[in-house]
């Protein structure tokens, strides 16, 4: 029997601006439907999703990846196209509506990178200096949605660096989510310590458990997910307007609903779960490092060892 309520944040990541388009208005209706918060991470620049593709020459397995998730038809072809074939539409000026109804619906407005692939692909190589400039571009095309800064963040695919904790750290943002792990803590690396929590992803994202054995072998995605819950700690659930706000709302749906028979669930924002995380002494500081998750390509950002 656990006395601890088990907290459970929703942070929805908008990548792409086909996804965005259709997927926000309906994750906004799904989370109005079942009266839960939940805390939206949106690309302010341009998109250029149709540059990943070139992974698939760079990273082995991506192909594979693509074909396994049906990821073409997820995604839509021309979300393949834009930044090569097609220019990339600006999302911070063409999703403003979009953006807008979030803050409007009552739901949290983060930022996540500016280009998400550029973001995704060299932010760990960035230095001080150039991450300042992004925020800079970052932080003017927010305030023209919101009329004030950002007060929250999560890079593009779980990527961190010292000089990225340096920058958000002086930005005033309250808190990120930018890695992997089981529980929030305070970030440390390279001999920098940052006073801003960390409030990390802890479950595997769909696109990672679309591959996975048990499902390949018929288990359904989310029944996987619900074992990833930790009952009586803090929960984050990463998802994708143009994954889990089209093709597997469904699903999706499904899954709230377990969750809220749940005994002893709270939905948060992620916001208020840093707040919760603020007030306690006890989180730890934490190195973090580059490495790989479970069908996922590439590396993204783990918490590591406590520090002293
Ligand atoms: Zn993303």
């Amino acid at each position: 029997m656990n006395a601890q309520p088990t907290l459970l944040g929703l942070k929805v990541d908008i990548d792409t601006y086909e996804g965005a388009k259709e997927g926000i208005p309906r994750l906004i209706k799904l989370f109005k439907r079942h009266s839960i918060p939940a805390s939206f991470f949106a690309v302010m620049g341009p998109e250029h999703s149709g540059r990943a593709v070139f992974r698939l020459f760079t990273h082995k397995g991506f192909l594979k990846k693509m074909l396994r998730t049906k990821a073409p038809k997820a995604y839509g072809l021309k979300t393949l196209l834009y930044g090569t074939l097609l220019p990339g539409p600006m999302m911070s000026e063409k999703l403003k509506h979009h953006y807008r109804m979030i803050i409007s619906e009552g739901f949290e407005l983060g930022v996540h990178g500016y280009d998400h692939i550029a973001w995704h692909n060299d932010l760990t190589k960035w230095s001080e200096e150039k991450i300042r400039g992004e925020y800079d571009k970052i932080r003017e095309a927010y305030r023209k949605i919101a009329g004030k800064d950002p007060e929250s963040l999560g890079t593009p695919g779980w990527q961190e660096s010292a000089d990225h904790l340096k920058v958000t750290d002086s930005l005033g943002f309250s808190y990120r989510s930018d890695t992997r792990f089981s529980q929030p803590f305070y970030p440390e690396k390279d001999g920098y310590a940052s006073s801003v929590p960390e409030i990390p992803t802890t479950f595997p994202s769909l696109d990672e458990v679309l591959g996975n054995e048990d499902v390949l072998k018929g288990k359904g995605p989310f029944d996987v997910m619900m074992q990833r819950l930790q009952e009586g700690k803090i929960n984050i659930f990463t998802l994708h307007t143009e994954l889990e706000g089209r093709f597997y709302l469904r699903f999706f749906e499904e899954f709230i609903l377990k969750l809220k028979e749940k005994k002893g669930m709270e939905f948060l924002t992620l916001q208020a779960i840093a707040d919760r995380v603020r007030e306690n002494d006890d989180i730890p500081r934490r190195s973090f490092h580059m490495g790989e998750v479970p069908g996922r390509a590439g590396k993204v950002a783990i918490g590591g060892e406590v520090s002293a």
